[in-house]
């Protein structure tokens, strides 16, 4: 009988320990973990902060899920020490080491602090950033103690949005400040920006774009910001939410192979014997994923591998991202900057409409027919459609049926109106448009005919 043992109870650790227990009802499982609760979610937790919900609302597995799985767990206890040579860990206030045959580091990754003044010395005086549910709690209370009025969020991505959005239910007057010109940077292009913008600031959101922060302002406690043209901006609260960093000190420390993150290969092993690495804290192709949707397909992966069982590899993760702020849809899957990317004489096509009426966006990227990318904003029913579909062949009458966006022809001409090249949809041109090349008027067109393939 062999002994696994997983640091870290993350959805990675986790779903890693649930796989093993599906492929093998026998081998023992054991996790360790730093946090002191039982698996929960990350993901709503800034609706901790506004309590709108409780931090039993957040656990996903309870005790009795790890009993009848057979999943040994130690929590509120940090790893301190790997010895991949003598196979075993240390423990934080344990004297013998802990032993294993097969071990997987699950240690996933922290909140970035950019270098700004005086923002490390104010954490937990004003400065918080939001990873647990401790941190959470630590927020809330804060916030009620010091009777704090004004809140910014350093971070105009998706978790900062949804953040900003919570403070704001807290009744704070609340700001977010963006180092980059646009809000969501890696999700978003600019006019999807822009509109988001908009609609972040109908909730009474203040938003700063294109802001450094250099400094947080205050001695022993916030006092505000100062962002890199001068300005200050008062707070009493300062959320930091810029990027991971990825956990890899234990990693580093035991003499695995690291960069940004812990190195794997295909089977998700690391630099040494019988050590496996898997979700936020790991490095495959120089990439660095963040999403749980990889970390579940890593614990795939990891799992067989772990059990000496090397069929399935890893061969990455799309990026689907989705802003969960009621009242905005909006979802960017894949890739959606060709430009940035290599030719290599590819044929890059882009379907794009920008219905500000609306409040609708949506660009689809395409690469030799093969669906690329996609960013859908106001848009939920395209969703599904597209995330089936990234990285296959797509037909053209489907997915023009799928992301609604259709070609209307003239009558009289022949004349093409695509509304997936132009920035208005059909129904919003004028009633007095006329058809740019014979004149012909807008009710001179027809919608062109889709058909849905038949499988
Ligand atoms: C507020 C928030 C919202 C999010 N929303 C989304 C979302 O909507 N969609 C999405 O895809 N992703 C989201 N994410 C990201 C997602 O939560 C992460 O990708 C995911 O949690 C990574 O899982 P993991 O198991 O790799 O690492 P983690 O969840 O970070 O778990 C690692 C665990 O290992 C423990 N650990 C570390 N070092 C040690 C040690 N030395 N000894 C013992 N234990 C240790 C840590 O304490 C931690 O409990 C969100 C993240 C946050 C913070």
């Amino acid at each position: 009988m062999k002994k696994i043992l997983i640091i870290g109870n993350g959805v990675a650790g986790t779903f890693t320990a649930q796989n093993i227990r599906n492929l093998d009802k026998d081998i023992e499982i054991e996790i360790i973990s730093q946090e002191k609760y039982p698996y929960y979610t990350r993901v709503k937790l800034p609706e901790l902060i506004s309590e709108k919900i409780k931090t039993d609302d957040l656990i996903v597995f309870k005790e009795e899920w790890y009993q009848r799985n057979n999943i040994n767990t130690i929590l509120n206890k940090k790893v301190k020490r790997i010895h991949p040579e003598e196979k075993h860990v240390f423990v934080e206030g344990e004297s013998g080491p802990l032993s294993y045959d097969k071990l997987v580091i699950a240690t996933g990754s922290m909140p970035n602090i950019p270098p700004i003044k005086n923002a490390n010395e104010l954490v937990g005086k004003g400065v918080f950033t939001l990873r647990t549910i401790d941190n959470a709690l630590e927020i809330r209370e804060y916030i009620k103690n010091k009777d704090v009025q004004k809140a910014i969020i350093i971070g105009g991505g998706l978790l900062g949005l949804e953040l900003a959005k919570q403070i704001k239910n807290c009744d704070l007057d609340t700001m977010v400040v963006e180092f980059f010109p646009r809000l969501l940077p890696r999700q978003l292009d600019e006019e999807s920006g822009s509109l988001l913008k908009e609609q972040i600031e109908e909730m009474g959101i203040k938003i700063e774009l294109d802001a450094a922060t250099e400094e947080i302002v205050g001695n022993d406690q916030v006092k505000g910001i100062r962002i890199k043209d001068g300005r200050e901006f008062d707070a009493d609260l300062v959320l930091i939410q810029a990027g991971i960093k990825t956990t890899i000190e234990l990693a580093k420390e035991a003499g695995l192979d690291v960069n940004r993150g812990i190195n794997v290969n295909q089977f998700l092993e690391t630099s040494a014997e019988d050590v496996f690495a898997v979700g936020d804290c790991i490095e495959y192709k120089n990439q660095i994923w963040g999403i749980i949707p990889a970390c579940i397909e890593q614990s795939k992966i990891v799992a067989n591998s772990v059990l000496e069982n090397k069929t399935l590899e890893y061969v990455g993760t799309v990026p689907k991202n989705t802003l969960k702020i009621m009242g905005i849809d909006l979802t960017s899957i894949g890739m959606f900057f060709p430009e940035e990317q290599d030719q290599d004489g590819a044929d890059w096509e882009i379907l794009k409409n920008c219905d500000t009426k609306g409040n609708c966006y949506k660009k689809i990227v395409l690469k030799d027919n093969q669906l690329k990318g996609a960013i859908l904003y106001g848009e939920k029913e395209a969703v599904p459609y597209v995330t089936r579909n990234i990285d296959s062949e797509v037909n053209e009458d489907e997915l023009r049926l799928a992301i609604n966006l259709y070609e209307w022809i003239c009558g009289g001409c022949g004349n093409v109106y695509d509304e997936a090249k132009m920035e208005l949809l059909f129904k919003h041109l004028p009633e007095d448009w006329k058809c740019p090349k014979c004149n012909n008027p807008k009710s001179g067109f027809k919608k062109n005919k889709y058909e849905k393939l038949n499988n």
